[in-house]
């Protein structure tokens, strides 16, 4: 199995490429409305779903009407056929030829390199087809995409890397953009990168870097999420799993209620209730560091060969500033864990950014996280929030990008419960969590011919 890790850095540069920033533009738009305007709009049957509560009397009332349905973790999957128009994008050789004739006779008329009228094809396509991807999905209109941005998606035969330099071509044989790419910061940690894709800004040129990864390359990885009563993990082989840690919580509880009484007496008797105070605060300690010391020492032999993957909680204070007493505490203890389990297997931290808002199957920050549950407005998928964070920072972990790509080859297959129910408009095919597994033992099935 093919994994593709990417890593993108910028250049700041200065040159003068506002025109033909325009220009690329303009052509970009000029071949999406020509794509556009020879879709072809077939009319299918698309089969949905939505869900009712499972009760005795629902399944009897559905059979009796006849509908289809499944029955999964609680809920009821009626399933339904409507009416739809598919989009079928043109994209036959013979239509790519005329569409790049059609470009061309425009672009001749500006000075710069033809390749750019391939570049501006294939990002058309790009955008058209993530496009339909989202319409599909029910999130996007029947709408023509238009360019916003000011960019210029720069392919291969547009650019060379010699002794370190990245040579840009602009204009055949006469303007060049040069950037010593050898000298650039970053330069180190791409050895042994493929230089993918350029995109060139006013101001700045953002470098793709890729590499191909096989799976068994890649080291086992379970990504943590530390929470007040458990840490949630999501690993390879293994999914999501879940550890309590309610113990630590219940030795703070404790102690804070004896010193309570403590301090009652500390105007009685000063010296005696202080001596006391520091000797509570001290079992205490004890007491948490003798079960972060078991806790660590499961978890170690539980995942053995794993790496295990834990936000950077000094940094976790920073985007998270609660002034909240009992999570101060419990950021205290979650570093104690960290900083105990890297003496006992091997730990990488991340940074924690994002990790519980972005959505970890496609990307999405355009989120809401309520109640615990974590929605994504672009996919469509709900999720559990620990669950979600744990798998996004076993991603990060693993140096890969959120992705429907990345969901469906390494976390669909792995049960992640009743999560990741899909968006509306899901072909049937798609309906992961209802059968995560192929494992039909604990689906109850209720078709009706
Ligand atoms: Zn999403």
């Amino acid at each position: 199995m093919h994994l593709r890790e990417a890593r993108a850095y910028k250049i700041k540069h200065s040159y003068d490429v506002g025109d033909l920033i325009t220009r690329y533009q303009w052509i970009l738009q000029l071949a999406i409305d020509y794509i556009w305007e020879n879709i072809i709009w077939v009319e299918k049957e698309v089969r949905n779903y939505y869900t009712v509560p499972k009760t005795e009397k629902n399944v009897k009332l559905l059979k009796h009407r006849g509908k289809k349905f499944k029955v999964y973790g609680g809920k009821i999957y009626v399933y339904y056929t409507a009416k739809r128009r598919i989009p079928r994008i043109p994209s036959s050789a013979e239509f790519r030829r005329r569409l790049r004739d059609y470009l061309q006779a425009f672009w001749k008329q500006t000075p710069y390199a033809s390749h750019y009228v391939d570049s501006a094809i294939r990002t058309a396509y790009w955008i058209l087809e993530s496009w339909r991807e989202n319409y599909l999905n029910g999130k996007f209109k029947r709408r023509k995409p238009t360019i916003k941005s000011r960019f210029a998606r720069i392919k291969n035969s547009l650019f060379r890397v010699r002794d370190g330099e990245l040579i840009l071509t602009v204009v055949p044989r006469q303007v060049y953009l040069k950037f010593r790419i050898n000298k650039a910061w970053f330069y180190d940690r791409i050895k042994g990168w493929k230089l993918g894709e350029i995109i060139l800004k006013d101001n700045e040129l953002i470098l793709m870097f890729t590499r191909e990864k096989e799976e068994e390359e890649l080291d086992r990885v379970i990504g943590w999420d530390m929470n007040m009563f458990t840490m949630d993990g999501f690993g390879d082989d293994i999914g999501a799993v879940k550890k309590s840690i309610r113990e630590l919580y219940r030795i703070h509880i404790t102690y804070h209620n004896k010193r309570r009484k403590i301090q009652k007496m500390l105007n009685r008797n000063p010296k005696q209730a202080r001596r006391l105070l520091k000797k509570l605060s001290k079992r205490e300690a004890d007491k948490v560091r003798d079960f972060i010391y078991k806790f660590t020492t499961e978890i170690a032999r539980e995942f053995p060969n794993y790496v295990h993957v834990f936000e950077d909680l000094n940094k976790e204070a920073m985007y998270n500033r609660s002034k909240k007493h009992n999570r101060n505490i419990a950021l205290h203890d979650w570093r104690k864990i960290v900083e105990i389990l890297k003496y006992k297997t091997k730990v990488i931290e991340i940074d924690p950014k994002f990790t519980t808002k972005t959505c970890s199957r496609c990307g999405s920050l355009n989120t809401t996280v309520k109640n615990g549950t974590v929605k994504c407005l672009d996919c469509g998928l709900e999720i559990d929030r620990q669950l979600n964070a744990s798998i996004n920072i076993y991603l990060k972990g693993k140096g890969l990008e959120p992705s429907l790509e990345t969901w469906n080859k390494l976390i669909k297959t792995k049960d992640v419960g009743s999560f990741g129910v899909p968006l509306n408009g899901a072909e049937l095919d798609d309906v992961s969590p209802m059968n995560p597994e192929g494992n039909e033992g604990n689906v109850a099935q209720g078709e009706v011919g």
